[in-house]
């Protein structure tokens, strides 16, 4: 008998009828003698309906005081996700029990709209499945230390599954998906892209860290710390396949680098439409500059990704950085009213229509000239690159939003993805 934790994404939950074949796949996995726990996602489109509820609503300055009721609201899509598949199990002739975050619970700090988990108590949880229940957990939320309730940023349901898997030392937590696995890149974009499978957790990191948001990137965080048997796979097989087929099948998450992994140089593609690139103009070279335009930004929790500074000319440089679109024209407003007055520079440059494309591969440690390829592929389609970021196992670049699907596609035919490693 083994502890399993399954999560289910919104696509997988999207229906009566899909709830139906989650308790039908679910109830499976119960027979075969496992101690199950599920941790499903709203109903598609849901939580974006929620928000856009509240938009129509909201005043125009996102305070605290908002953010946490966004988290109340959003925090009922999951909720109906429990009730629904907890009666459906129940039809199954199975015994189930629903809780939402707060009533496991699980504890969260208290950033709304992007908590992070700091502990669960899965004392609740324990008593349940040793009486034979199937325990069903709403994803996305949980509780700060005020008793107010939390969400975990979207995608979060992905963190919660690991985190409640983590916890409880689960012999293994399986991510269904409405995918059949982590591909080469976002298989929506490139039709020829490949299924991985394996991933290593160092590559899944940065992958999910770049934009592909199969998997939110702190539920990678949580399952590389607590290293916990982690897999990506399809909810859309039909239910009854053979379960150990069904065991193996989607991505497997890996902690140990083995000599198969090393021959990809490049094993996968991630590109991220979330940002934008602000350029302050002729700033002074010299000392403190780039502490007094990013200080500032970070200052007031917007996040720099992305920073470049060119070579100075007459005693003056130009400085430029990307941050979440989301946080676009607050850093705008920021920088014009209080920061560019004390430099003594005017001149600030805005760029929302920016995407950020990078390639991943743990093999680029020992392989050099990979960078120059990604560049002579993305100069043969004519396209302009912005800013270059580097590090140990990725290369991301800013361009233009308008050629980001050519770039991927150019890309993951320079370094062969579509083919199998050989
Ligand atoms: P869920 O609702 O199950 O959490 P998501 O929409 O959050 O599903 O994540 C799955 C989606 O992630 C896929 O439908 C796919 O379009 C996208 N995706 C992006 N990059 C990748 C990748 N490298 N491999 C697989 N899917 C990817
Ligand atoms: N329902 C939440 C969202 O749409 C959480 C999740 O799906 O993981 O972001
Ligand atoms: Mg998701």
């Amino acid at each position: 008998m083994a502890l399993i934790v399954h999560k289910y994404g919104g696509t997988s939950m999207g229906s009566t009828e899909r709830i139906r074949n989650v308790a039908k796949r679910v109830a499976k996995w119960y027979r075969a003698g496992h101690q199950m726990v599920v941790v499903p996602s709203a109903m598609s489109g849901e939580t974006n309906r929620l928000l856009a509820l509240a938009k129509e609503l909201a005043p125009s300055r996102q305070t605290d005081a908002l953010c946490r009721e966004l988290d109340m609201l959003a925090s009922t899509g999951e909720q109906v996700s429990v009730g629904l598949l907890a009666i459906a199990l129940q039809a199954e002739g199975l015994e189930a029990v629903s809780y939402a975050g707060w009533q496991v619970p699980i504890r969260t700090n208290n950033a709304y709209t992007k908590a992070r988990i700091t502990s669960i108590d899965d004392r609740k949880v324990r008593a349940d499945l040793s009486a034979g229940r199937v325990v069903i957990i709403t994803g996305f939320q949980g509780l700060d230390e005020q008793g107010n309730i939390t969400t975990l940023g979207r995608g979060g349901s992905d963190t919660s599954a690991v985190a409640v898997a983590a916890a409880m030392k689960a012999d293994e937590c399986l991510i269904y998906t409405d995918v059949d696995g982590v591909y080469t890149t976002d298989p929506r974009v490139v039709p020829e892209a490949r299924r991985l499978h394996t991933v290593s957790f160092e590559e899944m990191l940065e992958m999910a860290s770049l934009g592909s948001k199969v998997l939110q990137i702190r539920s990678v965080e949580f399952a590389g710390k607590y290293r916990v048997p982690l897999r990506v796979l399809s909810s859309f097989t039909p239910w009854d396949i053979d379960i150990e087929q069904e065991a193996r099948s989607g991505t497997l998450i890996t902690y140990e680098e083995d000599e198969k992994m090393e021959q990809a140089i490049v094993s996968g593609i991630a590109f991220n439409r979330d940002e934008a690139k602000i350029s302050v103009l002729g700033v002074p070279d010299k000392p403190g500059i780039a502490y007094n335009i990013v200080g500032a930004v970070a200052d007031a929790n917007i996040e720099v990704d992305m920073i470049i500074q060119n070579l100075s000319k007459d005693g003056r440089t130009d400085f430029s950085f990307t941050v979440n679109r989301n946080d676009y024209a607050r850093a705008m407003d920021l920088l014009k009213t209080k920061v560019l007055p004390a430099l003594g520079t005017e001149t600030l440059v805005g760029d929302t229509k920016i995407c950020k494309v990078s390639i991943v591969g743990i093999g680029m440690r020992s392989h050099v000239g990979v960078a120059s390829k990604m560049f002579r592929a993305l100069s043969e389609e004519g396209i302009n690159i912005q800013m270059i970021s580097t590090s140990e196992i990725k290369t991301s670049v800013v361009i233009d939003e308008k050629y980001m699907e050519l770039a991927v596609r150019a890309l993951h035919r320079a370094f062969d993805l579509d083919q199998p490693p050989s």
